[in-house]
């Protein structure tokens, strides 16, 4: 399969973040009330942020998991501007050193929301220095090298670290017991997403009719940031093929034209499935075997594409590794092998 090796640039469903959703920034809530869906999440954030308001004292510290693009970051901007607090965002991947997050530590005032994103890819000697921040709010510093080295601890103010995952299974429970505050973000139903879509169709002066924005809410993967993204795609659209205003005929055109399929599937998913169908008999198979023959990333695989194929009901983590469901077969119109070996049809819809 490498002539269809998945290719970022290529995929427009794909959930990580992309340079051009930067021109996002003014589709980013800034408030709790813009936030759409999540209630149960918000609904504990607000009555923490406000009893830590009250108090004047720091927000305990957060620990957000979610699959890419369900708002993560936007919900730790939020609670910094909710609390009226600085607000400082860096990944893990960023801090190489530990003089890279004493950099950013000592530079936070009372009561700063600190976000730190990707937080399962801390490095040991970072994630150590964190667990003394967190807990006695002081810096852990050595000076000087060799036998003559010694720590000096530096006091820095009450700050909240808010932390967010995609995979809570890579991240030390040491650290884990630290957060005060655990919530785990959960996919976007089509009313939710259509609300997200109808807002952001607001601030970017876009007509969009009720349905066609229900028509794109289903096929965005359950995703805000994929919903804002296949919104831009049918402004463009619904501006060269029709009228200007995003129809459902628009929508159905655009999402054609960009192999974008009634689940929200695009051409990836489909061949992750097929793979595993046509190449191991439905599975299961191997995480790495599976990364390997559609000549993707396992990271990639298990960040980006599976959570929303679990999701959709069409693919199951097992323990023995991945299998595709009964729906999944239906979905691309391919038949289960027959006991005996014999194939039965097999065609793909791609
Ligand atoms: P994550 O940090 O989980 O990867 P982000 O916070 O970067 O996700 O969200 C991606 C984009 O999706 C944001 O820029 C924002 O425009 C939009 N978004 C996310 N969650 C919501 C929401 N609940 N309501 C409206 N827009 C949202």
């Amino acid at each position: 399969m490498t002539e269809s090796r998945m290719n970022e640039d290529e995929s427009i469903v794909r959930p990580a973040a992309r340079p051009e959703d930067e021109r996002d920034r003014a589709l980013r809530p800034r408030l709790l009330a813009d936030f759409q869906g999540q209630e149960p999440i918000k609904q504990n954030l607000s009555v923490f942020i406000e009893a830590a308001r009250a108090r004047q004292e720091s927000l305990d510290h957060v620990f957000l998991i979610g699959p890419p693009g369900l708002g993560k970051t936007t919900l730790a901007q939020i609670t910094a501007n909710e609390l009226g607090v600085d607000f400082k965002v860096t990944s893990a991947p960023a801090l190489d050193k530990p003089k890279d997050l004493a950099g950013i530590l000592t530079t936070v005032t009372e009561r700063t929301v600190f976000f730190i994103d990707e937080i399962h890819r801390l490095k040991p000697a970072i994630e150590e220095m964190l667990y003394i921040a967190m807990e006695d709010y002081e810096l852990d510093w050595i000076i000087g090298q060799g036998p003559s080295a010694r720590t000096v601890r530096i006091p820095i103010p009450p700050f909240t670290l808010i932390g967010a995952t995609t995979r809570a299974g890579m991240v030390s429970s040491p650290l884990i017991s630290r957060f005060g505050i655990v919530q785990r973000f959960a996919f976007y139903d089509e009313a939710e997403l259509s609300s997200v879509i109808l807002r952001s169709a607001g601030i970017l002066g876009l007509s969009i009719q009720k349905e066609a924005a229900l028509d794109l809410a289903r096929c965005s993967r359950g995703t805000p940031r994929v919903a804002n993204r296949l919104l831009r795609r049918m402004r463009d659209f619904a501006q060269i093929l029709g009228t200007g205003t995003i129809t459902r005929k628009t929508v159905s055109t655009g999402l054609e034209k960009l192999e974008i399929d009634s689940l929200g599937l695009e051409r990836y998913d489909r061949e992750i499935l097929a793979s595993i169908i046509s190449n191991y008999g439905g599975g299961p198979v191997g995480a790495e075997t599976l990364a390997i023959s559609v000549g993707e990333a396992l990271d990639t695989l298990e960040d980006y594409y599976e959570p929303y194929l679990i999701q959709a009901g069409l693919l199951q983590r097992t323990p023995r590794g991945r299998m595709v469901t009964d729906r999944a077969y239906e979905h691309l119109g391919m038949e289960r092998r027959r006991a005996g070996g014999d194939y039965a049809d097999e065609r793909l819809l791609f």
